[in-house]
């Protein structure tokens, strides 16, 4: 750990010791630990009354049993979690993540990322994480409809709007809201805004699915204005190919960029042209396929079968958008030797902590995700307000919203690295920025 405060490598000696065999979960703490030491030093009733030592604890977890059957009427039975973090200054709000490598221990980091990455946005909203190591992929409609709806028969006893609002994440879509959301309304008996990213028919926001990928892209061009750089006239590289790398691609080509990869966990592809959205798009979305099958209509564009090597592509600004950990240190040396300036992170924790330091000493900007790529969560708090209005703002509206949420955020976790003599660090910016609102709540709301 990079502190000699003994008071935070105590708490983090803890957090080791209790949450044994979660590396994610220790990265993340580690990472936030560090940006808070001088936060303490001005505040030290933050340490008198327990305020690290309870934010770093779950004030729940639940942990269940989900059991499915499959189309030949096989039994499967897979785990459901959801970690509801930190309630201090609204109902607990996270994603839902369907992956096989789902345990507690990512569930855990997603969920402390996300009390800050909330707070950042400005909205009332807790945090929270969710998810099952069930497998998604290579499953018909009706295996997913039906684990869906068992996954939901326990969520919903622990999840309400007032409570707790999931949404998507890996491997969770429209489809799947739609089925989780259907079978919450028939338990209950109540149509509520349970869940955010529902689809536009029945309380979904417009602008959700782009979300996270044009805040990305809003945070990353506020960045670069600041450093007299601009998305226009530059090469992106992207990884992955789902959510957020599809949108967060579009608005960098709107925004006057050529994007040059996406990827999935078999291989990434590389169009010098600029890569073909839409048909990326049908691919993903439409067809459920692989990434490669983009040879088929561009021949010309090249396919390469490890998704690791994306970073050695040429390009100035690289938007890691598929998962944890996917950009070490070597690929941050890769991408500075080729004349990148900036990274901003689309996935959750996509950079390894030698390869943020790597960026912060070489000059590179980099956008960390907790503010990078709140917008998701930033529309989905505005999805909740239009359910509880129950009314439906437009496209242009919520669009505006999110850039203006986008930009505050840049600006706070600016302004926060700045006033703590770390003038230009996001990470410890953002980090700060998050932390001292729920600090300062849990303060005021009393921890024992
Ligand atoms: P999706 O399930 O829509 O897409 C994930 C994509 O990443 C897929 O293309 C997947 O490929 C690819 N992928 C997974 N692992 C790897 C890997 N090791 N190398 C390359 N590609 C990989 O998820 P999202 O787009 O929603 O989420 C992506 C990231 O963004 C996650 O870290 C998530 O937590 C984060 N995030 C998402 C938000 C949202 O609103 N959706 C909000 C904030 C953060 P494959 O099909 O092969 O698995």
């Amino acid at each position: 750990m990079k502190t000699e405060n003994e008071y935070l490598k105590g708490v983090m000696e803890r957090v080791i010791e209790r949450n044994r065999n979660e590396p994610e979960f220790h990265q993340a703490v580690e990472e936030v630990l560090e940006s808070i030491e001088p936060v303490l030093e001005r505040r030290p009733e933050f340490i008198r009354m327990g305020i690290v030592e309870a934010i770093v604890e779950p004030e729940r977890i639940i942990k269940f049993r989900v059991p499915w059957v499959d189309d030949d009427g096989v039994v499967h039975i897979n785990r459901g979690f959801r970690v509801q973090f930190n309630s201090a200054i609204g109902p607990y709000k996270g994603g839902l993540r369907f992956h096989p490598s789902v345990y507690e221990g990512i569930i855990k980091f997603l969920g402390f990322e996300q009390i800050f990455k909330n707070s950042l946005t400005g909205l009332p909203i807790g945090g929270a994480k969710g998810g099952s190591d069930f497998d998604p992929k290579g499953k018909s409609d009706m295996e997913v409809m039906r684990f869906c709806q068992s996954f939901m028969t326990e969520l919903s006893k622990h999840i309400g709007s007032n409570t707790d609002v999931p949404a998507g994440d890996i491997g969770v879509g429209a489809r799947e809201i739609g089925y989780m959301f259907g079978q919450y309304k028939r338990i209950r008996n109540g149509f509520t805004g349970v869940l955010t990213g529902k689809g536009l028919n029945y309380g979904g926001s417009l602008v959700r699915t782009q979300a996270t990928g044009y805040g990305l892209c809003y945070f990353t061009e506020e960045m670069l204005n600041d450093n007299g750089k601009s998305f226009k006239g530059s090469t992106v590289s992207v990884s992955g190919s789902g959510n957020v790398a599809i949108y967060a691609a579009e608005k960098a080509v709107q925004m006057g960029a050529r994007v040059v990869t996406v990827s999935d966990s078999d291989g990434y592809i590389y169009d010098e042209k600029g890569i073909d959205i839409e048909l990326v798009k049908k691919i993903k979305e439409v067809k459920r396929g692989r990434i490669k099958e983009y040879l088929e209509a561009h021949s010309d564009a090249l396919y390469v079968p490890d998704c690791r090597k994306i970073w050695e592509v040429k390009c100035d600004i690289a938007l890691p958008c598929a998962t944890e950990n996917e950009l070490n240190v070597e690929a941050a040396e890769k991408l500075h030797k080729n004349g990148c300036f900036a990274v901003s992170e689309g996935a959750n924790m996509p950079c390894e902590p030698s390869a943020i330091s790597y960026f912060l000493e070489n000059g590179i900007l980099f956008g960390p995700a907790k503010a990078a790529n709140a917008g998701g969560v930033a529309t989905s708090a505005l999805e909740m307000t239009q359910n509880s209005l129950r009314y439906s703002w437009d496209f242009e509206k919520v669009d505006g919203m999110l850039k203006d949420i986008m930009k505050n955020i840049y600006k706070n976790a600016a302004g926060a690295a700045k006033d703590y003599g770390r003038q230009g660090n996001l990470v410890v910016g953002a980090n700060i920025a998050g932390f001292l609102k729920v600090a300062d709540t849990m303060l005021s709301q009393g921890t024992v």
